[in-house]
Order: structure tokens, then sequence, then C-alpha cells
């Protein structure tokens, strides 16, 4: 009877044992479960969301006047360009239309300083008129945001890229290595806001861009900043008096800054367009205004910049042949290339104000914008 008892006692233990074990593995097993779930939940998100789709989420969070909606309804390119953080350097193009050839090329550009949050939220405005109105007058490339690091940046938004670089002093000028730092040390004090790199191109951001100039080859670069309410310019052709509101005052060159780049060394108009503040955005008539001057201008000078950039390359593959000296063929072009400039500048404005009107009218139902950032 004591042997019955016994063995029941150790059959029932055993049998505890055993239920409490398979127990705390289905425990187990169903917290890893939920573990691998969430894991695959957040990469196939990841997985869904392209580069560019990541970029519009960040900057409808950032931007008060731009919604995430609105800007993946651009559809805007992935050229691979990547910044330092690996954010997507997105590009929009309004190609030319059939039957009509282009004046010219035009590049836009905004947010090359993050914390000018304006500037990326004017090419938001501008691409909204383009996508109304784009008759292929001009082939246009749109980039909104080419330093997406720096209007990201956690805990606020800085003029720097994700190195700490301001981009706008990185471009490979003819002055870089001779000036770049010196300026930096002596007129700025090493203001890290102003800081050039540590060397000419050194950036991804720049690079690409500078890319960018090289494959689009623009006839005119407008570049968009703030808080300066001014206008600035650089390079061949006659700059315009104003931007709507804004009215010409010329700054001089910074080494590295894309104006003494594009301007002073590739020879395109760079338009560097600074807007009152880079918080608030002007008001609707006020971009609509200089989005007219903007084109007004465009039309005047991008012609003559295109038969200049036409004549020259005419001239250096007529030399390059006939010459097996390309530093004399080099040289003749610097001096044509001079010539050229000055009767560029010498030459009168013809009149296209009859044109004008008809931007004004496409221009002028643009809705009311002017929310704070
Ligand atoms: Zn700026």
């Amino acid at each position: 009877m004591t042997f019955v008892r016994y063995n029941t006692r150790r059959v029932f233990k055993r049998f505890f044992a055993l239920i409490t074990l398979c127990c705390l593995s289905f425990i187990a097993w169903g917290l890893e479960e939920q573990n691998t779930s969430k894991v695959n939940q957040k990469q196939s998100q990841n997985k869904e969301l392209s580069p560019i789709d990541q970029l519009c989420q960040k900057i409808g969070s950032t931007l008060g006047s731009v919604s995430t909606r609105q800007c993946l309804s651009l559809n805007m390119m992935d050229y691979k360009g990547r910044s330092t953080k690996q954010s997507a350097l997105a590009i929009k193009e309004y190609s030319p239309v059939e039957g009509v050839k282009p004046l010219g090329r035009v590049l836009l550009m905004g947010g090359i300083h993050g914390d000018e949050y304006s500037s990326v939220s004017l090419m938001f405005r501008w691409m909204e008129i383009l996508n109304k109105h784009h008759s292929g007058l001009f082939h246009w490339q749109v980039i909104p945001l080419l330093n997406p690091d720096g209007l990201f940046q956690k805990p606020k938004a800085t003029r720097q890229n994700g190195n700490g670089v301001d981009l706008n002093r990185n471009f490979p000028t003819t002055d870089w290595k001779a000036l770049a730092e010196k300026y930096w040390v002596k007129r700025t004090y090493r203001n890290p806001r102003r800081y050039p790199g540590p060397e000419a191109g050194s950036e991804p951001e720049t690079r690409w861009f500078m890319k960018q100039i090289e494959t689009f080859k623009p006839d005119a670069i407008i570049a968009v900043h703030a808080p300066h309410h001014l206008v600035d310019f650089d390079g061949p052709q006659i700059p315009p008096d104003k931007l709507g509101p804004l009215r010409l005052r010329r700054l001089g060159t910074y080494p590295g800054s894309l104006g003494n780049f594009g301007g002073g060394k590739l020879d395109i108009p760079v338009i560097t367009v600074e807007l009152a503040s880079a918080g608030i955005m002007p008001p609707s008539k006020e971009i609509s205004r200089m989005w007219v001057d903007m084109v007004r201008w465009l039309r005047k000078e991008v012609p003559k910049q295109r038969q200049a950039t036409l004549e020259r390359e005419k001239k250096l593959s007529a030399k390059a042949v006939s010459t097996a000296e390309p530093r004399a063929a080099l040289a003749a072009e610097k001096t044509s290339s001079t010539e050229q400039k000055l009767s560029g500048t010498e030459q009168k404005v013809s009149g296209s104000e009859k044109n004008v009107s008809d931007f004004e009218q496409n221009t002028s139902d643009v809705a009311p914008h002017a929310s704070l950032n």
C-alpha cells in the first residue's frame, strides 16, 4: 500500500514538472515570436518606403507649410544622390514639351542651409506654379532641399550639413585653397556655421550638386536663401533689378560659395535670392511677383547665355581641330569668353514686356500661403 502511494506521488510530481516546463517553453516561444514579428513589421515598413517617400515624410513633419502628401504627389526623382546621413537628394524635372523648343535650361535650388526653412517651402510653391503652368518655355530642374541633414537635425535645424560643413563655402572656387580657411579663421573667427570643410568639394551634397550642373548644363541657376531680403547676382549677363519685393544688392563673393563657383568659375549666371525671413513664408502675392520677375529676367537673359555657350563651344571645337596645342586653344577661349562678357554687358535690353502679362495671369491663381514654417 505504501509502495503504491509512493509511486503515485512520484508520478504526480513528474507530471507537474513536465506541465511547468511546457508552460515556460510556450511563454518563451510566444515572446520570441512577438519580437520577430515586430522586427519583420519594421523591416517591411522600411522596405515599402522608398528614399523619396522617407524624405517626404520628414519634410512633411518638419515644415509647417508643406505636407507629406503634397511632397509625395510631386513624384520627385531619385537620382541616387545621398546626403552625409544617407537622406535622398530629390529632383523634380519639368522636361521640354513636344513641339516647343525651350529657351534654355534653368536650375532652381533651395535648402542649401538647413535652417532656412522658407527657402525649401518656396521651392514647393514654385513647383505648384510649374505643375499648373509649365508650357515648355524652359527646361527646369528643381532641387528643393540640398541639405536635408541640416533641416532634419535635432533638436533644431542647422545651417551646416551632417558633417558640420557650410555647403555654400565648400564649392571648389579658384580661390578656395588660398582663401577659404583664411577667411573662416580671420573674418568669421572660426564660426562653426561658416566652416568651409577640410577641402574643396569634400561634402557629398556639394559633389552631387556639381554633378547635376555638369550633366544638366543649366543656362541659369537660382539659389534661394534667407533672411537678408535682397537679390544677389554672380556671373555673366545682366542681373535683375528686382525680384518682387527683393532689390538687387551685390554682396561680393566668398571663397567656396555657389555664386563664386557657378558665376565666377563656370560662367553661368547665378541669382541668389535672399528671402526676408527664414521662418515665415512671403505672402502669396509676393511669391507670384517674384516668379513673374524671375521669368521675365530668364526670358531676356537665358537666350543670350545659350547663344554665348553655343558660340564658345563652336569656337572651342574648331580650335581643337585646327591646332594640336591645347594650351593655345584654352588661352584663345579665355579671350573670346571675356569679349563675350563685355559685349553681353553692353548689349541693350530688348523688349519682351508683352509676354509678362501672360505670366501674371498664370500666377495670379496661386493659393495664399503665409504660414509659419
Ligand atoms: Zn543661406
